[in-house]
C-alpha cells in the first residue's frame, strides 16, 4: 500500500517535471504579444519595401546559410531566426510578391490570406471531415459551390479545395478512370488527347494513377498555338477504329507557356459526340472566367467534366490552394472514399461533402479560410479590375515591344502571358535570347523565364501578381531595351 502511493507520487512529480518544461509549448500572453509585434514588424517591412525589393536575388551561397538554423535542443530568439529567413530565404531567389516577377505563372500572397492561415493555425479545426467541423467543411463547401456556379457547373457537382493544380489534375484523372470503369488490363489500350502545350502535370497524374502505359496522343496546334479541332477529331476517329479507347481530352484554359486558350466549346462537342472523359485545365486561366468580356473564349466550359484551378493563381492567393471541380459525384467518392473502424463516431449530412471522401488527404490544411477572407473583406470587385488590369497590361507590353526595332513577338495574347523575343541583322537569334533573358535575371529588378517552341527560344511575360502594375511594365520595357542595347554593342 505505502509502496503504491509512494511510486503514485513518484510518478506524479515526474509527471510535473516534464509539464513544466512542456508548458514552453504554450507561451503566455506577453510571449505572444512579443512574438506577434516582431513578425508584424518584420511583415511590415518586408510588404514596406516591397517597391524597391529585386524580384530575383542571387546569393553567392544559394541559400545554403540557413543550414546554420539546425534543430537541437536548445531554443533560439525570434530577432535571430527572423535575421535568417530574410537574409537566406526572402532575400535570395525569386521574390513571388514583388510585383516586378513576370515569370513562369507568378505567385502573389493576398495579405488577408495570411490572416486566414493565421485563423485556421490557431484555432485548428479539422476540415477534412464534417462530424469535428461542420461550419469549416460547410464554408470549404460553399466556396467549391461558387466556383461551380461560376462554371456553369450544375448545383450537384462537387470538388475539392486541393494544395494546387497538380493534386486537382490528379483527382479529376482518377475520377475519369473509375467513372469509365477502366480496369488495368486496359490501361495500355488507353488513348489521352491532348496538346504539347498541355502542362505536365497531367502527365505527372497519369503516371501516378498508374495510367503510365496510356498512349498520349498530341493533337497539332493551330497558327494561334490552340489545339486544331479538326485534326484532335480524325485522331479519335482513327483511334475508335483500331483496339483503342478514347479516354480523356485535355483542354487548356490558358496554356502555361503562352496563355494560348484552346476551343473549349468546339472541343465540348467532340468529347460529347464520342463519349470521352472532357477535363479541362484551368489552373491558370479560369478565374478570368469572373470578366464578362470573356464569356466567349469560356464558351462550353459548363459541359466538361472536370475542371482544375488554381486560386493561388489568379486569384492571388498565396501559395497551397488549387480546386478541382467534378460533375460525376459517384466516381469521385468511388476513387476516393474510405471508412474506417477508428471512424466510427463520424456523423453524415446528406447535403454536405467531407473533404476526406473526394481527395487523397485525410488531414488537411484548413484552406478554405485563407480563400473566403480576402473575398469577403475585399468583395469581387478588386478581383475583377486586377485580372482586367493584367489583360489590359499583356497587351500593353505586347504592343509595345514591337516598337522597338528588331522585337518579334508571338501570338497576340489570349490572356496575360505575351511571349517575345529579339531578331538581330545577322548571327543566332535563339543564343542572343538566351544572352538577353540572363541579362534581364542578372540586373534582378524584373524576373522573365523564357521558352522553346518549335526550336525558337521565345522570352515570356506573365502578368498575373496583383502587385504587378503600368510602372513594373514600362520598367521591364527600358530594361529589355537597355539590355538588348548593351548585348547588341558588345563584341561576343
Ligand atoms: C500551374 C499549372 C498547373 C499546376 O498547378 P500547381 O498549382 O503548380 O500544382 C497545372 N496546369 C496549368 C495550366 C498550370 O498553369
Amino acid at each position: 500500500m505505502l509502496k503504491t502511493s509512494l511510486f503514485l507520487i513518484s510518478m506524479i512529480d515526474k509527471i510535473k517535471e516534464q509539464e513544466k518544461i512542456a508548458l514552453l509549448l504554450d507561451p503566455p500572453e506577453d510571449q505572444r504579444a512579443t512574438w506577434n509585434r516582431q513578425i508584424l514588424e518584420h511583415t511590415t517591412e518586408f510588404l514596406n519595401s516591397l517597391d524597391d525589393a529585386n524580384a530575383y536575388y542571387q546569393n553567392e551561397d544559394k541559400g545554403a546559410g540557413i543550414l546554420n538554423y539546425d534543430i537541437g535542443d536548445e531554443s533560439s530568439s525570434l530577432p535571430e531566426l527572423l535575421n535568417g529567413v530574410k537574409s537566406h530565404i526572402e532575400e535570395d531567389g525569386i521574390n513571388p510578391a514583388s510585383g516586378g516577377h513576370m515569370g513562369y505563372i507568378p505567385g502573389g500572397g493576398l495579405y488577408p490570406s495570411a490572416l486566414g492561415d493565421y485563423l485556421a493555425a490557431i484555432s485548428n479545426k479539422y476540415a477534412g471531415i464534417f462530424f469535428p467541423a461542420p461550419g469549416a467543411v460547410r464554408l470549404e463547401n460553399m466556396l467549391l459551390r461558387w466556383m461551380s456556379k461560376l462554371m456553369g457547373f450544375p448545383e450537384n457537382a462537387t470538388g475539392n479545395l486541393t494544395s494546387g493544380g497538380s493534386i486537382s489534375n490528379l483527382i479529376a484523372v482518377v475520377t475519369a478512370r473509375e467513372a469509365k470503369g477502366i480496369k488495368a488490363a486496359d490501361f495500355h489500350r488507353l488513348v489521352i488527347y491532348l496538346s504539347d502545350q498541355a502542362h505536365h502535370s497531367l502527365q505527372k497524374a497519369l503516371r501516378i494513377a498508374g495510367l503510365g502505359e496510356a498512349q498520349l496522343r498530341y493533337i497539332p496546334l493551330d497558327d494561334q498555338l490552340r489545339m486544331d479541332v479538326q485534326e484532335l477529331k480524325s485522331a479519335i476517329e482513327k483511334d475508335q477504329e483500331s483496339d483503342l479507347i478514347p479516354f480523356i481530352i485535355n483542354a487548356s484554359m490558358g496554356t502555361t507557356n503562352t496563355g494560348t486558350i484552346d476551343p473549349i466549346s468546339e472541343i465540348a462537342t467532340v468529347a460529347a459526340n464520342c463519349n470521352i472523359w472532357y477535363h479541362v485545365d484551368a489552373a491558370y486561366g479560369g478565374f478570368f472566367k469572373l470578366l464578362p468580356e470573356l464569356e466567349k473564349e469560356f464558351e462550353g466550359i459548363d459541359q466538361t467534366d472536370s475542371i482544375t484551378l488554381d486560386p493561388h493563381k489568379c486569384l492571388f492567393l498565396p501559395f497551397g490552394t488549387g480546386a478541382v471541380l467534378i460533375k460525376n459525384k459517384k466516381a469521385l467518392y468511388q476513387a476516393h472514399q474510405y471508412t474506417a473502424d477508428y471512424l466510427q463516431d463520424l456523423v453524415e449530412v446528406e447535403e454536405e461533402v467531407n473533404p476526406a471522401d473526394v481527395s487523397p488527404e485525410l488531414t488537411k490544411h484548413f484552406r478554405g479560410l485563407r480563400l473566403w477572407l480576402p473575398l469577403k473583406l475585399f468583395g469581387l470587385n478588386p478581383f475583377k479590375a486586377a485580372l482586367r488590369e493584367k489583360l489590359l497590361l499583356a497587351n500593353y507590353f505586347y504592343q509595345e515591344i514591337q516598337k522597338i526595332p528588331g522585337f518579334k513577338v508571338g501570338p497576340k495574347p489570349d490572356l496575360s502571358v505575351a511571349i517575345f523575343r529579339f531578331v538581330p541583322e545577322s548571327g543566332d537569334a535563339n543564343a542572343f535570347n538566351e544572352k538577353l533573358i540572363k541579362a534581364i535575371q542578372d540586373d534582378g529588378r524584373v524576373f522573365l523565364s523564357s521558352t522553346t517552341l518549335d526550336g525558337i527560344f521565345w522570352i515570356r511575360v506573365a502578368v498575373v501578381i496583383f502587385r504587378t502594375h503600368l510602372k513594373h511594365l514600362d520598367l521591364l520595357l527600358e530594361i529589355i531595351k537597355s539590355e538588348a542595347g548593351t548585348l547588341l554593342n558588345s563584341k561576343d
